[in-house]
């Protein structure tokens, strides 16, 4: 690289820096909004994210970085694609042309839009009143379709909004993806409900929030989480958030009656904090340092949370240790039953509660019907029925209200209808195909969790997938990490070999 390229690429990753510095420091301040910050300070809270959000758009849209990208163009076309430099061209260039497609004013407008809708909602939500909202979300399916054309050549028009949360997927690879991951699953769903259910008491007796917190601490720690680098707090809906290479923030919450509550969601947040702070740190505060997408993300959260931390190993391990925390709460049941008890599967209501197997019959559901509506086969007038039909022929549930049902996810009611759920699902599927890898790397890896050692997972998911932040597409990682793309076969495996033995199938 001669001197003048040196300059402008450096000149590129100062800009890219500001932006990202403007955009972190509001991520402090969003965090602090879910965690500490005191009710009163909620108006003034939101006017100053607003402001940080406008001159985070301005640093990130300046037209110097589109002319340093095409100035350093040539250059990177001259190295191998997985060369750092062409990786941050590339990414960048991405991230840069997403946010200057949509005129700023149209940008300004939906996050308004966007802020009034949620205030509706929370309060449409309580009293189950989806007439309330229901104006609010046919101007948000119509500032989806106005967004969705900023960037025209589409297949699909749900594919622009898929496509930022889950770059390079598609409705057509998702779709019939997911709807044979729905015929598959049907069978497993209806024989389990058919089998002796599980007992799960030992999880809803009285779990003091202190002693939740310590055990919980503990084993954040265990599976690789550094305090040194982040923190764990309370919120109401637990998240993870980064602000720099050196301070990754969890959070969780503790239900009293509910072990599984804080628990699992703990590790769930760790699985996500151990991606970002994986990432190496050569790239930070460049497009490069974070998670490559929303299903990626998704995948390590749920690698932690589901396949280690609902295995059977992890609780050989870790129930002696649950039972010394806990001795009256867990006395008369053994591991066995314990395990069985975090795994209890059943057809719910709430996609958040839903176990492993039907977790995605949720998520189908609600991708199914933002297509139906970008596409205006279906009008958001016609959405709580349609809600409602759709759970009864999946899950063969109906929710008594809307509070339950199409109003449940703050999802369309703080974003854009199309791309917000598909994730979730994509994660579950990558995570047994990551593992599966992982697996024929290192056989002795359920040996070790049966012995609290992590670190040869930890070690091999950091080699392998964290470190290169997005420097590769979701379909590239699978690609060079799995040998193949995106597949169902070893998350079917998975579930049913799980399911098979927990349910005697
Ligand atoms: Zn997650």
């Amino acid at each position: 690289m001669d001197s003048n390229t040196q300059q402008k690429r450096d000149e590129l990753v100062a800009r890219l820096r500001k932006a990202n510095d403007i955009a972190s420091a509001n991520a402090v301040l969003s965090w602090d909004q879910s965690t500490y910050m005191p009710p009163a300070g909620a108006s003034a809270r939101a006017r100053q994210m607003a402001t940080l959000e406008g001159l985070a758009h301005e640093a990130a849209t300046d037209p110097a970085i589109g002319r340093l990208l095409d100035e350093l163009q040539p250059y990177a076309d001259s190295l191998p694609p997985d060369d750092d430099d062409a990786a941050l061209v590339r990414v960048a260039r991405r991230s840069y042309e997403r946010r200057t497609k949509v005129p700023a004013e149209f940008a300004a407008a939906f996050a308004g839009h966007v802020a009034e809708t949620f205030s509706l909602w929370a309060q449409a939500r309580p009293a189950n009143d989806f007439r309330r909202v229901q104006p609010a979300l046919e101007k948000t399916l119509d500032m989806s379709r106005q967004y969705a054309n900023f960037f025209p050549g589409y297949q699909h028009i749900a594919d622009p909004l898929i496509d930022s949360a889950d770059y390079g997927m598609s409705a057509a690879q998702i779709g019939p993806l997911f709807e044979d991951l729905r015929r598959q699953l049907s069978p497993l769903v209806k024989a389990i409900g058919q089998a002796q259910q599980v007992d799960d008491s030992v999880l809803h007796h009285r779990y003091p929030e202190a002693q939740q917190a310590a055990f919980g601490e503990s084993l954040v720690k265990a599976l690789g989480f550094d305090f040194e680098r982040g923190r764990q707090d309370k919120t109401h809906h637990p998240f993870m958030t980064k602000f720099a290479w050196g301070d990754v923030r969890i959070t969780t919450r503790y239900n009293e009656t509910d072990l599984g509550d804080g628990l699992f969601s703990s590790i769930h947040e760790t699985g996500h904090a151990l991606y970002e702070l994986g990432i190496d740190r050569k790239y930070e505060g460049t497009p490069l340092d974070t998670g490559t997408s929303a299903g990626v993300h998704e995948s390590q959260s749920r690698l932690w949370e589901n396949i280690v931390g609902r295995s059977a190993g992890f609780w050989e391990y870790y129930y002696p240790k649950l039972t010394a925390a806990f001795p009256e709460q867990t006395a008369g049941t053994d591991v066995e039953t314990f395990y069985k008890a975090v795994n209890r599967a059943q057809p719910s209501l709430i996609r958040t509660d839903a176990d492993e197997v039907t977790y995605n019959l949720h998520v189908i559901i609600r991708f199914g019907l933002e297509l139906d509506l970008l596409e205006g086969k279906l009008a958001v007038a016609d959405l709580p029925e349609a809600w409602h039909a759709r759970y009864v022929e999946s899950l063969g549930v109906r929710a008594p209200d809307d509070r339950d049902g199409v109003l449940q996810d703050v999802h369309w009611y703080g974003g854009p209808i199309g791309g917000v759920f598909q994730g979730y699902t994509l994660g579950n599927i990558m995570a047994s195909q990551f593992y599966a890898a992982a697996l024929k790397a290192h056989p002795e890896i359920p040996g070790d969790i049966r012995q609290g050692k992590f670190s040869t997972l930890h070690t091999w998911l950091r080699e392998n997938i964290y470190q290169h932040g997005s420097k590769y597409t979701a379909n590239e990682l699978l690609e060079r990490v799995t040998g193949g793309p995106l597949a169902l076969v070893p998350y079917l495996e998975y579930l049913r070999k799980k399911y098979g033995e927990i349910y005697g199938l």
